[in-house]
């Protein structure tokens, strides 16, 4: 059976007249790698505060674990925050600011909420003083050191945070959620302030930290590619609400509306009138015709779209269920990959990328070509 670490039911969540979140249920399993993606302002960062406790519902219901978290303070619900900010102590060594991970944990006032996962004023004080007074426990080194072996900086305790790299001070932060050994970590762009070589290789790090530990991880990006890489689940948010939730594939290769398939990867949108014909299901478009694959909920308007990598060219595109004669209007020639901008006879353009195994698959501006695609190689969308 199934189990699911984290359900949000009919989350809605305004600030004054902006409504961040709207409406939004989501079921997240356990032990599975969920993204929320899309683009800036969508309401990402507001659903993962809504999950730690950092925001409260204007409406909907927070359950981790099964029990209802709404009244339960940040520090007391099963989860880690880990933030693009690192929201690190600089001048505390990297063993302070791990045990300190765990010293949040049983923090008695907490009242004394955070800024950026941070206690703040007289609160951390006092907090600091315990820890100080703890950290030679035995347990709490063998638990740093733990943790600093999963995030791969063994024999970092005794360094100063700003002493560290970005991406080393980013395992910091990674090492200080995980010592709780939340049953739901929550990473908010965490790599967002890497360059990109090591955004990538720490994409690939955390998604086998992530199976390694059999840990739910909810991630917060509007980096598609990102996204596409790691999750095991992509939840789409657009403007607060949820578009769609599916595997990458899924996302990728079945987009449930225009604003998916625009949104994710590269695409060709086109507009028309869905019809069906003894011969199948076409969208008639600026006086062509194309054929698409057979949607029970089309009827009228609708879009459909086609991955540039779908599409062929010259004689690959003989035989394919639509094919048209086009105009090189634009390339881009990337060695074994071209990208080639093509013009159709109804004015419409489309976008193309080829593998180039020879010279034939080469084309140029001004270029005459056929240009072809399969039926089942284009999604109709009737959002
Ligand atoms: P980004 O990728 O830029 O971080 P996001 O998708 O995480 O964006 P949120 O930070 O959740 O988006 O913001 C969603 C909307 O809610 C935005 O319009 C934002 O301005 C607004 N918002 C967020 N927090 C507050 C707040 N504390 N007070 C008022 N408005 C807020």
């Amino acid at each position: 059976m199934v189990s699911y670490d984290v359900r949000l039911d009919g989350i809605t969540k305004r600030f004054d007249d902006v409504v961040a979140v709207d409406d939004v249920s989501l079921d997240i399993e356990a032990g599975k790698f969920l993204t929320l993606l899309g683009p800036s302002g969508c309401g990402k960062t507001t659903l993962l505060r809504c999950i730690d406790g950092f925001e409260t519902p204007t409406s909907g219901d927070v359950f981790i674990r099964g029990e209802r978290v709404n009244d339960i303070p940040p520090f007391e619900r099963d989860t880690s925050m880990v933030f693009q900010s690192y929201a690190l102590f600089p001048h505390m060594t990297v063993g302070e600011n791990i045990s300190f991970g765990l010293e949040m944990q049983g923090f008695p006032d907490r009242d004394q909420a955070t800024d950026g996962g941070v206690a703040t004023n007289g609160g951390f004080g006092a907090a600091f003083k315990r820890l100080v007074s703890r950290t030679g426990s035995e347990e709490i080194d063998a638990r740093v050191a733990e943790a600093l072996e999963l995030v791969e900086l063994p024999d970092y305790q005794e360094r100063k945070v700003s002493e560290l790299s970005g991406g080393q001070q980013q395992r910091v932060a990674l090492a200080r959620a995980l010592i709780t050994q939340p049953t739901v970590l929550l990473l908010d762009e965490p790599l967002g302030a890497l360059d990109l070589k090591l955004r990538k290789n720490m994409q690939v790090e955390l998604k086998n930290l992530q199976k390694e530990l059999d840990t739910t991880f909810v991630y917060v990006t509007h980096d598609q590619e990102e996204a596409l890489t790691m999750s095991d689940q992509i939840a789409v948010m657009n403007d607060g609400h949820l578009e769609q939730l599916g595997s990458a594939t899924e996302i990728y290769e079945e987009p449930e509306t225009e604003f998916v398939a625009d949104f994710i990867g590269e695409t060709n949108l086109l507009r028309g009138s869905y019809t069906e014909t003894p011969d199948g299901a076409v969208v008639e478009c600026n006086g062509l015709s194309f054929r698409v694959p057979h949607e029970p909920d089309a009827d009228g308007e609708v879009s459909f779209a086609v991955r540039p990598e779908k599409i062929r060219l010259g004689k690959d595109a003989r035989g394919l269920d639509n094919v048209f004669e086009a105009d090189v209007t634009d390339e881009i020639y990337k060695g074994n990959l071209g990208k080639f901008v093509v013009d159709l006879p109804n004015g419409q353009r489309l976008t193309v990328d080829m593998q180039i195994t020879d010279r034939s698959k080469y084309f140029s501006t001004g270029q005459n070509v056929a240009v072809g695609w399969s039926a089942d190689n284009a999604v109709v969308l009737t959002r």
